[in-house]
This record gives structure tokens, C-alpha cells and sequence, in this order.
């Protein structure tokens, strides 16, 4: 049963964040924009991190070892934000054959890998028997692969391409779920949940599905007994209230998946990972920052700011400026928003650190924000990265970020169980003698302009198989 809110108690209070950490009292919308709002940053995290500690113990922070597979990145949206789609018919517009899929989950395999997240473009050109027949393949070839893939847009998308005999979204959703599900589908991704609030998704993700239709997939794949993911891309156009407007609508519809199917076999939202904006070469980002555009006096509110409400129902007309000005997250919003995500979200499980976007050591802050999870050991990301962001650890790296932050570091598999917990001298990271060639190689590898050419990135194996595997980032 959902938790009670209590509108008439300061959650400024320790006694009442006290509530909240033990698991007996729900953060409501406007208490958590003043949380947000007023509650020191240390503060915050520190309720954050006592919230994580009753629900995940003192000791183990986790990563898992998957591969970020784009099977194409030709797409029928055009996401202001997105620097990684392509028409078809562009130079650089690419499908993966199935035997590069293959070879790429062959190499995760090698390195133990345990799960691929596999997502795409929306491209209209391949039939739903593409995706059925890759899913076999791969469940053949690799039966102990755990296949993460295809987010709610994508499968909004599926049903505009295949056309499935029901009449509603939820049955047509249905309808081609069931049949990837069958061919080899484990568990859904979050992908494309960016924000949720009507404007600002309009404004940002052209071509995408609203959070209705996005909402409504994940029900469906709860109904169909798979885990999801949620996620939530910030600082952009957004207000805070979007933000939490956001966070409001998973939280009441995993609710519901709880309510109406966790007796039953259903499933769930497992994870809540939030990231911010990466402006590199999108459309979105040559938008002012507020503060540098003409007229823009920053003792007035953020444009977003003013727009935004906790119920998602803001208006434009609210200020003209709406959706011209961004305002970039750094570590300190991107921690305060983590932060407030694990207090908020009292019934998600796991808090995803996003080292990716906000670098290894931010990353490992965030252990410290709310987050029990680090995320994957990465072989290779095409999507943000495509925007600017690019940083590449391994797993031995992964492990010593989380030693350091004063957490056992410990593998784990798609349902969050442990596979393998390193307590002993025989970890990852502390059977690495020499740091320096890591760090100097690896640590983060950042793109100033847009490239031609693919980067390659090295990426360590030696903790299993004493390779080296080389993953491409393409624009
Ligand atoms: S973010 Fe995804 S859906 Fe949007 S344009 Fe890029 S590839 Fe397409």
C-alpha cells in the first residue's frame, strides 16, 4: 500500500525526514520543491544517504557488466537534444547487420558480461520479423544473456510500423510485447522518458510519445510480468517543478503496477537512473543559457521556472522565454536532484549514480546522494556521447570508485541480485598494480568538436580474459 503524505508537517524537520528515511512517510510534490529549494545541499544528500543505508544496508554498492548496444541510428523523431539520429539516407546512417550485433554480445560474454541494453533509432525500414528473429539469435547463441531493450518510444513507434489488429494503445502495445517477449525479451528500459510535462516534452522530443503512451508500455510490460526502468533527463528548458512532476507520475504508476500486479507475477519499475542534458552538437544546446541571452537578468526567475507546476499543466504564455533559455545542470543540481529522486521515490528500489554524463568522481559522490548502483562497466555508448559526453571505466576502476567512496563493491545481474561481491584481495581493483596507466588511458576521454571518424576507446578485459576490446563512439 502506497505511503501517506502529510501536507501539514515541515519536512524541513528532522523529525519528519526522519518518517520519510524509515520508510513511513511520503514526500508530497510541494514538499519536495521546498526540499529542493531550501534544504542544504549536505543536507539533503546526507537524508538521502541514511534512505539508501535502511534500504540497501551499509556495506554493498553495486554495478553490472552490460554492453550499450544501438542497433541503428536512423529515426523517425527529431529530438532537439539528440546529436546521435540520422535519416536514412545521411552518410552515417547505419543498421547493424546481424552478425555485428552478435559479435558484440560475443565480446561482452568474454569480459562476463551478464546483460545488453539494446536500443535504437525508430526506424520505420525494419519489419517486426527483424527484431524477432535477432532476439532468437542472440537468446540462441547466448542463453545466459539477459536482453534489456527497446524503450516506450520505440514500441509506440512499433505500433505505428506494424500495425497490430487491436484498438487500443495498451492492446497494441500488448500485442507486440508479447511477441518480442516470446523471441527472447527479458526487461524494458526507461529510454526517452526525458520530461515528462506536456510543454517541455513537446518543445524537446519531436516525434516522441507523451508520458501517457510511455507510462502506459511500462504497465503493459509489468502486466507482462517484465521489470522496467525509469529515467528522467534534466537541465534543459525544464523548472524544478518539472522535475518533480516527473518523479510524481512514476511514483503513482508503479503504485498501481504494485498494487494491481505485484501479487500476480507482475513487474515493476527496478530503477530510477536521472541524468542531465549534454549539449555538444544538438539543437538544443545552442539555445542561451539563461543569463547569457539578450534582456536576460538573472534576479528574475528561470523562464522554466516561472512555466512549470507540480501538477504539469503549465502554460507557455506564462513567460516568453520559455523554451529559448536552458539552464545546464552541474554536479551540484545533478546531486541535489539525484538526492531528492531516492527520497521522493519511496518505491523504487535502486537509485542509478550516472558517472557517464557527470564524470567517475561525481559519479562516486553520488553513492554518497542516495545512489546504491554505479551503473555498467562501459564498453560502449553511442547517444550521449554523441553530445559531448564520453567517459570510459572498466570494471576494475568501477570497483575502486566504489571501495574509496567506503562501500564493497559487487556485481550484480539485471534483477539486482549479487553475483559477485569483491571483499577480497582478489577484486578487481586490488589486484590492479599500477593505477597510473589506467587513469593516464582511460579515466575520461572528452570530445571538444564533432568528428568525422569514430574515437576509439580501450577498454580493459584483463580482469577475465586478458584482452583488450576496442568500442567506437560515432557522432
Ligand atoms: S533521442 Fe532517440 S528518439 Fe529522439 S531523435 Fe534521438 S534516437 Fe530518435
Amino acid at each position: 500500500m502506497a505511503l501517506p503524505t502529510r501536507e501539514d508537517l515541515d519536512i524541513l524537520d528532522a523529525a519528519v525526514m526522519r518518517d520519510v528515511v524509515a520508510g513511513e512517510l511520503r514526500v508530497s510534490p510541494a514538499q519536495a520543491l521546498r526540499l529542493y529549494d531550501e534544504m542544504p545541499l549536505e543536507t539533503l544528500g546526507r537524508w538521502a544517504d541514511l534512505r539508501c543505508r535502511h534500504l540497501h544496508g551499509d556495506h554493498i554498492r553495486t554495478y553490472v557488466i552490460d554492453r550499450n548496444i544501438n542497433y541503428t541510428n536512423i529515426c523517425t523523431a527529431k529530438c532537439t537534444f539528440c546529436a546521435f539520429r540520422r535519416d536514412g539516407d545521411e552518410d552515417d546512417a547505419y543498421t547493424l547487420e546481424y552478425k555485428q550485433l552478435l559479435g558484440k554480445v560475443d565480446e561482452l560474454v568474454e569480459i562476463g558480461g551478464t546483460q545488453i541494453l539494446m536500443q535504437g533509432g525508430m526506424n520505420a525500414d525494419l519489419p517486426l520479423g527483424w527484431y524477432l528473429d535477432l532476439l532468437r539469435a542472440i537468446k540462441e547463441q547466448f542463453p545466459q544473456i539477459h536482453i534489456h531493450a527497446f524503450s516506450p518510444p520505440e514500441f509506440v513507434e512499433f505500433i505505428r510500423f506494424f500495425d497490430p489488429p487491436e484498438s487500443s494503445l495498451a492492446g497494441k502495445l500488448r500485442w507486440v510485447m508479447r511477441q518480442l517477449a516470446d523471441a527472447g525479451l527479458d526487461s524494458v528500459p526507461g529510454g526517452g522518458g526525458e520530461i515528462f510535462a506536456p510543454l517541455v516534452r513537446r518543445k524537446i522530443g519531436l516525434g516522441k510519445c507523451d508520458a501517457q503512451a510511455w507510462l502506459t508500455t511500462m504497465y503493459v510490460a509489468h502486466e507482462l510480468g517484465m521489470n522496467t526502468s525509469a529515467t528522467m533527463m534534466f537541465g534543459h528548458i525544464e523548472g524544478i517543478a518539472d522535475r518533480i512532476h516527473h518523479m510524481e507520475l512514476i511514483r503513482r504508476w508503479q503504485d498501481k503496477s504494485i498494487a494491481d500486479l505485484g501479487g500476480g507475477g507482475g513487474g515493476q519499475y527496478k530503477a530510477f537512473i536521472s541524468w542531465p542534458f549534454q549539449r555538444h552538437a544538438t539543437s538544443l544546446g545552442r539555445c542561451a543559457e539563461w543569463g547569457a541571452g539578450a534582456g536576460d537578468n538573472l534576479d528574475d526567475p528561470f523562464p522554466g521556472d516561472v512555466v512549470a507546476t507540480l501538477d504539469g499543466s503549465g502554460r507557455k504564455e506564462a513567460h516568453p522565454l520559455f523554451g529559448r533559455r536552458i539552464r545546464l545542470a552541474g554536479s551540484t543540481d545533478y546531486l541535489r536532484t539525484q538526492a531528492l529522486s531516492r527520497l521522493y521515490l519511496d518505491n523504487i528500489y535502486s537509485i542509478g549514480s550516472s558517472w557517464v554524463t557527470m564524470g567517475p568522481h561525481v559519479g562516486q559522490m553520488g553513492l554518497l546522494f542516495g545512489a546504491n548502483d554505479m551503473g555498467s562497466v562501459m564498453m560502449e555508448e553511442n547517444v550521449v556521447s554523441a553530445a559531448g559526453a564520453v567517459f570510459c571505466l572498466n570494471e576494475p576502476m568501477i570497483c575502486r570508485l566504489i571501495r574509496d567512496a567506503g562501500f564493497i563493491p559487487a556485481q550484480r545481474d539485471n534483477g539486482y541480485d549479487l553475483l559477485r561481491i569483491h571483499a577480497s584481495a582478489d577484486a578487481p581493483d586490488r589486484r590492479v598494480k599500477d593505477w597510473s596507466a589506467y587513469r593516464a588511458r582511460q579515466l575520461s576521454v572528452h570530445r571538444k568538436e564533432p568528428q568525422a571518424e569514430p574515437i576509439h576507446l580501450t577498454v580493459e578485459t584483463s580482469t577475465f580474459s586478458g584482452k583488450r576490446l576496442t568500442g567506437s563512439v560515432h557522432r
